[in-house]
């Protein structure tokens, strides 16, 4: 007599692909400023120059283009054969950082970005200064990240920078699908509310008076944290340095795949303008 042996399912996780977008910059103007938390504003532009924008996936991004000291306007990037290339010699380059698409209202043309007052910079000074009637340089997105939503669980974490990329992450998951989410934030007030249809479970992670980019609250919840059953999905976003060693563990400790661990340093501290390239383990849009 033969017994048939069960046959596991076979479940490969999905690697991530870009889907690129028309290459396209946009000189755009505020509408309206809000203040979402004490240290965050929501920056919303609008606009026909909106016509054709695309946006379509959690981590979708654009660069904002901002105006030297003293001019009246940012230096525009020049793309060629829609691609980004440097400027001609002799003139200067755009001066940009990567924010993420909050929120794009189609009908109503409108963008917003939620930017986070830090102290310096020159997105963080502008943010603090803005104010409907304002205009900024928007480019791109230049591409989407895509990940087939088929994993049956999600592990999402971020400190403020990457909430509205968190935001997007707790919105656009299938309903139902387990979700655990970290967000870093000074304290109680830097809470959001997200709306969701998925199984969230949110938890709050207070630094206090402590440095943003100095802790390692993420890093500790993370190896705290219970994971479910089944082929998971992890994105982790933030300072570039605290996430390297959650990027270690969720690689080594737990044996995630490469393609099962987005870990992406959104800012690194002392440094202006971080390429979140740096330390890739695959392309980023
Ligand atoms: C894909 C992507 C999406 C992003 N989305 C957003 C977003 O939606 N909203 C948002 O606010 N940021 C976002 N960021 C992060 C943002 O690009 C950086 O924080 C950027 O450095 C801000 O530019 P800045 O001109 O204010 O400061 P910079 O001129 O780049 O830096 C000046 C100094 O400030 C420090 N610094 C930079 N950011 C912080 C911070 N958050 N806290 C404390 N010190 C800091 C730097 O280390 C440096 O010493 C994103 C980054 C990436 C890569």
């Amino acid at each position: 007599m033969t017994t048939e042996a069960a046959v596991p399912a076979v479940t490969v996780p999905p690697r991530l692909r870009i889907v690129r977008h028309p290459l396209k910059y946009r000189f755009l103007e505020v509408k309206r400023v809000l203040r979402v938390t004490p240290g965050t504003v929501r920056v919303t532009f609008g606009g026909e120059a909106l016509e054709g924008f695309c946006e379509q996936q959690p981590t979708d991004h654009v660069k904002l283009c901002f105006a030297e000291e003293g001019a009246a306007a940012p230096v525009e990037p020049v793309v060629v054969d829609d691609t980004w290339v440097d400027a001609p010699e002799g003139m200067s380059e755009p001066l940009t950082r990567d924010y993420t698409i909050r929120h794009y209202r189609r009908a109503e043309q409108e963008l917003d970005i939620d930017m986070v007052l830090h102290g310096t910079g020159v997105g963080s000074s502008w943010a603090a200064a803005a104010e409907p009637g304002m205009k900024l340089g928007v480019f791109g997105p230049r591409g989407s990240e895509v990940i087939d939503f088929v994993h049956d669980w999600y592990l999402l974490a971020a400190e403020e920078t990457a909430l509205p990329a968190l935001a997007r992450w707790i919105e656009m998951l299938p309903a139902g699908v387990k979700v655990l989410a970290f967000a870093e934030v000074p304290g109680p007030e830097d809470e959001q509310v997200f709306e969701t249809a998925t199984d969230l479970t949110m938890t709050w992670l207070h630094r206090g008076t402590a440095p943003a980019g100095t802790t390692d609250l993420l890093e500790r919840a993370i190896r705290a944290a219970v994971l479910p059953e089944g082929m998971g999905y992890c994105w982790v976003a933030g300072e570039a340095n605290t996430l390297k060693p959650i990027r270690r563990h969720l690689r080594n400790d737990r044996g995630l795949l490469k393609q099962q661990v987005d870990v992406d340093g959104y800012w690194k501290r002392g440094t202006a303008n971080h390429d979140h390239h740096e330390d890739d383990e695959h392309e980023h849009a």
